[in-house]
């Protein structure tokens, strides 16, 4: 599943083909997208311009002018965003999960690909999605306006252990099960903590490591967007090295320690940590 940095690398790679031009034709093939397609998307979208590209969580928000509509975009588990420009649309062949085609008058080609369908696209006013789910109760922004302070009063009341309690998307959006692992060994806070025993130190490094890991991570992304055109015209998809994540019976990267990561199911999904190193 693409994570925070993969959104930001992805929009990174639209912005730079697709913002400033105008839509002339939209194909829409499926509508039966995790949210279904607006009946009217296609009609609504011809004749506007993309304008700029944002992010909230991992929903990717392209707005239009002149109408003011935004689409939203959510890569889901396995969508994929294929750009074509003029210099190389010839090579665009649809694939069978190409859901959606939007051709640029400059003549880019823009393919939403999503073999399992949980990804989504729709239109809607920006007043309209701010108040839906699930919008409406997203927490802060890890990389904005996001502290320790804030982290502290959200977990204060929490009886789920600070693992699960990063991942809901009250208490921070976007973070992610790989983030979420990676920062709490950088904290040396095990996975098992209750969220309620966090400490205002703990809260501050949390904050702060995840911050780094993240901003370092999509600067590994950008670094890839040089190339940012694979030959398949996909975006945003980039190896990392990560400390634990994925690590099970691995060393800790920490010489001195001598344990080997372990892997527990917490809310379904895999947590890794250093049993000696996080506490
Ligand atoms: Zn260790």
């Amino acid at each position: 599943m693409p994570e925070l940095p993969e959104v930001e690398t992805v929009m990174g790679g639209m912005r730079h083909s697709i913002c400033n031009k105008l839509i002339d034709r939209v194909q829409v093939k499926r509508r039966d997208l995790r949210i279904p397609v607006n009946d009217d998307f296609a009609q609504r979208l011809t004749g506007k311009v993309i304008k700029s590209l944002k992010r909230r969580g991992k929903y990717i928000i392209m707005e239009l002018e002149p109408d003011n509509l935004h689409i939203i975009l959510h890569l889901g588990m396995s969508g994929r965003i294929r750009i074509f420009e003029s210099s190389n649309n010839k090579d665009y062949e649809p694939r069978k999960h190409d859901h959606i085609i939007i051709r640029l008058k400059d003549g880019t080609i823009f393919a939403f690909e999503d073999p399992r369908r949980f990804g989504l696209m729709y239109i809607a006013s920006e007043k309209d999605w701010r108040k839906e789910k699930p919008f409406i109760s997203m927490g802060p922004e890890p990389l904005e306006n996001w502290n320790a302070q804030d982290l502290l009063t959200k977990l204060k009341n929490k009886k789920a252990n600070i693992k699960i309690s990063l991942l809901d998307q009250r208490v921070v959006v976007g973070l992610g099960n790989i983030y979420v692992c990676e920062a709490l060994y950088y904290a040396g806070i095990s996975p098992l903590r209750s969220a309620n025993t966090i400490n205002e130190d703990e809260a501050e490094r949390i904050v702060k490591i995840s911050k780094e890991i993240l901003e370092k991570a999509i600067k590994a992304g950008g670094s890839t967007l040089k190339d940012y055109q694979h030959t398949d015209g996909s975006l945003g998809y980039f190896q990392h090295n990560f400390a634990v994540y994925d690590k099970e019976n691995k060393d800790c990267p920490k010489p001195s320690c001598k344990a080997k990561i372990k892997r527990i199911t917490q809310g379904g999904r895999s947590s890794f940590y250093c049993p000696k190193c996080q506490r």
